[in-house]
């Protein structure tokens, strides 16, 4: 066995088990390092408090002088919690999160050295962000963006830093980040919505959209993932024969979890708790050493920031327990990949989830109101949400035969379907009182009922009505939610801006009532929206016919998937809606396929390296003993020597046509990868990646996996997948 997979091995093997024990009463912990209302309480004066609350609820400007009593109470928290720097913290187009490290700490002109904040710092920075990809909106030699205060996303301290959540923009105005279209997604969805449910209920001023997302992940043993230039570069194994034993006895899933994840997990839960990010659940995945972890939902914004800062977290507790925690969403072959479901609902600052029926008609129409335009949104807007979800990582699950498909469709279950087939029978116009006492009593009343028992769950579903809020599953492990929450938002405000034009034209010009009008208007939503909705198997062959049958879209490669962007008709409705002008969205689209092509670049070099490096002499090391062995074999035995020596030259042959196939193959691809790399338009560039380059990846795979098997175990020099995936 070669050295270093050797060294790995007995590394993961003689570790020293760290064991944390479960914390006990947790809620005592939460939050203690957020500055949240309860700390605003104790450290603000009553005009500053109601000044950020005025921020967060409504939206309102906070000034200097309010700013600087923020700043000033913040820095005295935050000092007091041990904090020596602070940081603006934001989410720069790579995808992950940014912080530049300021200390507290000052110099005086005269010399004497104090902790300095104020309502400047607190407010906006200029970090040297020439580096942060921008998709041309900035060019370097003006390389000047500022990041801003968020404050409806408290500051925390994270280690000995104060983090302010930012947004991060060009000082042209344009956005360079994620979360300021998310705001802007967040906000129109808030006035279309607050307006629907207004014909509901006049109390209603806010409504919010809640994320709830479900983290999975892979935990390898770190000196195991150094161990292997694949994992450490691409955060995915490239390579590697199967183990014997993968999913197939579903023996992990919801079993026990392993003693190190465990720990793992109670060290992790307790450093989220003190942050406030309200983990809940923790489980076994599907595959072996794959795993879930799971929130309360919380408000979109908040929840995609709870998220990155728990990916975040996620790789330095990792860190101190030895383990490597791979987020990518297909990290070996041949067993699950993992996503990351985004649960997602509207709620009303009067407490009412807009996707939950309720105990009266009118809650249930309020219900079914939602419902339907929720589901007229995406049938309108498919390929737009698919795009919000692709990656290079993520290719491997959508359209794989595992995961949600690259085609989007809505699963409600029978119960629903029934009762969406009745509305649609409703007659046009005005109703009859009978009409309208049989739908309120037969239809919209039985609601609840029926979604009590509602136990119908299809998993194969990119997007599932579940009971009180929809899943939409397809998205990566990887991603940053603000994408797909910044898409479904905004198409969903856009749907019930429409939908309010059309029932108060009725209500207007034909002197409809109000519930006639909006039963009317549902009804047309519901004839019109119908091919979205499928509730059959998602992973099948029939599915992917039908779905074209259909119109959907079905863009299997990332570069595919983005070009929906630019369309005129999605560049006016993100302008329409202010989410995003035609130069951030083009800016956005040009950043992913850059993003895209660089990754399977990356992938490329790797497999390059993996095959010449690593496997071609592996396979030369065994085959050199076998003819060494055939040679004494003849030796001894002369021309008989064929009767022993059969099945050595059938392997030697073997490994030769192997090798053979691997330098042909990996060569080709590096004169695909130089042919793509020689276009300069960058569409043509990521469509040449992911068709002329990325192609070969499997072949080469193959082949290695083939030498794999063939080679003497200790002559090996890459972590086999039964090493990496039993954490013992
Ligand atoms: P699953 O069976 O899909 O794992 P769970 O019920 O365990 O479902 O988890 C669902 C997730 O949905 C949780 O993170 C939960 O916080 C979230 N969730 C529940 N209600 C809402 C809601 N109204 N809005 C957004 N997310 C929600
Ligand atoms: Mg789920």
């Amino acid at each position: 066995m070669s050295m270093i997979r050797f060294e790995a091995i007995r590394e993961s093997l003689q570790r020293e088990r760290i064991t944390v024990q479960e914390s006990g009463r947790r809620s005592e912990h939460f939050a203690i390092n957020v500055f949240n209302e309860e700390r605003m309480l104790q450290y603000l004066t009553k005009d500053a408090l109601a000044s950020v609350k005025s921020a967060i609820f409504a939206g309102s400007k906070i000034d200097r002088k309010i700013a600087d009593q923020v700043a000033e109470a913040m820095k005295a928290w935050a000092i007091s919690m041990g904090a020596t720097h602070y940081t603006h913290w934001f989410q720069p187009l790579t995808g992950a999160t940014a912080e530049k490290h300021d200390a507290f700490f000052d110099l005086m002109p005269d010399g004497r050295a104090l902790e300095k904040f104020g309502g400047g710092q607190l407010v906006q920075q200029e970090p040297d962000a020439s580096s942060f990809p921008s998709g041309g909106i900035r060019n370097t030699f003006e390389a000047r963006g500022y990041t801003a205060w968020d404050p409806t996303s408290p500051a925390f301290i994270y280690g000995s830093t104060l983090c302010i959540p930012t947004v991060f923009v060009a000082y042209t105005g344009e956005a360079l980040d994620n979360k300021a279209p998310l705001l802007r997604a967040l906000n129109a969805v808030d006035e279309a919505a607050t307006a629907v449910a207004r014909y509901f209920d006049k109390n209603v001023n806010k409504v919010s959209a809640t994320l709830g997302w479900e983290q999975e992940y892979f935990l390898v043993d770190k000196a195991l993932a150094s161990a292997r230039p694949d994992i450490t570069l691409t955060g995915r194994t490239l390579v590697g024969n199967l183990a014997a034993k993968g999913q197939q006895l579903d023996d992990h899933y919801f079993g026990v979890i392993p003693l190190r994840a465990i720990s793992f997990m109670r060290d992790l839960e307790l450093e989220c708790t003190r942050l406030g990010i309200p983990v809940k659940t923790r489980h076994n995945e599907v595959a072996p050493n794959q795993f879930e972890l799971a929130p309360v939902f919380e408000e979109a914004n908040l929840a995609v920031d709870h998220n990155l800062l728990l990916m975040d977290v996620m790789e330095k507790v990792a860190d101190r327990h030895h383990f490597r925690v791979l987020f990518h969403e297909k990290p070996f072959a041949g067993i699950n990949g993992s996503g990351k479901h985004n649960n997602w609902s509207l709620a009303t600052d009067t407490g009412t989830n807009l996707l939950s029926p309720g105990s009266t008609p009118m809650k249930n129409l309020q219900f079914l109101t939602f419902f339907v335009n929720t589901i007229k949104a995406v049938d309108s807007y498919e390929e737009l949400l698919r795009s919000s979800i692709a990656s290079a990582s993520n290719d491997h699950r959508l359209g794989a035969n595992e995961a949600p498909p690259a085609i989007l469709s809505i699963f409600i279950g029978k119960q629903l379907t029934e009762v969406l087939d009745e509305l649609e029978g409703v007659s046009k116009g005005k109703l009859t009182p009978e009409e309208k006492t049989e739908l309120k009593l037969n239809v919209v009343g039985k609601i609840p009922e029926i979604l009590l028992d509602n136990t119908d769950r299809n998993r194969t579903s990119p997007f599932a009505f579940t009971g009180n809020k929809f899943e939409m599953r397809g998205v990566g492990s990887k991603t940053n939610c603000a994408k797909p929450m910044t898409i479904l938002n905004t198409i969903v405000a856009k749907q019930l801006q429409q939908f309010k034009k059309e029932v108060d034209s009725l209500i207007d010009k034909k002197s409809l009532k109000k519930d006639e009008a909006i039963f009317n208007v549902l009804r047309e939503y519901i004839k019109s929206s119908k091919r979205i909705r499928f509730d059959g198997d998602g992973y099948s062959d029939e599915w992917e016919k039908e779905a074209a049958r259909r119109k959907l879209s079905n863009n299997k490669t990332t570069p595919l998937a983005l070009q929906v962007l630019t369309r005129e008709e999605s560049l006016s409705l993100f302008a329409e809606m202010g989410v995003m002008s035609a130069v951030e969205v083009k800016a956005r689209q040009e950043v992913e396929l850059e993003t895209y092509i660089l990754q399977t670049q990356i992938e490329g070099r790797v497999y390059s390296e993996l095959v010449y490096s690593h496997i071609i002499p592996s396979a030369i090391n065994y085959q050199n003993t076998l003819i060494r062995n055939v040679m004494g074999l003849k030796d001894i035995y002369g021309a008989a020597h064929k009767k022993f020596s059969d099945g050595q030259l059938t392997i030697i042959e073997q490994i030769a046509g192997h090798i053979e196939a691997l330098k042909k193959k990996t060569d080709a691809m590096t004169e695909a990868r130089k042919r793509a790399n020689a276009l300069t338009d960058i569409n043509k560039k990521a469509f040449a990646y992911a068709d002329n380059v990325r192609s070969y990846f499997d072949e080469i795979r193959y082949h290695c996996d083939r030498v794999e098997r063939l080679v003497d175990d200790q002559l090996w020099p890459l972590a086999k997948y039964r090493e990496l995936l039993y954490i013992r």
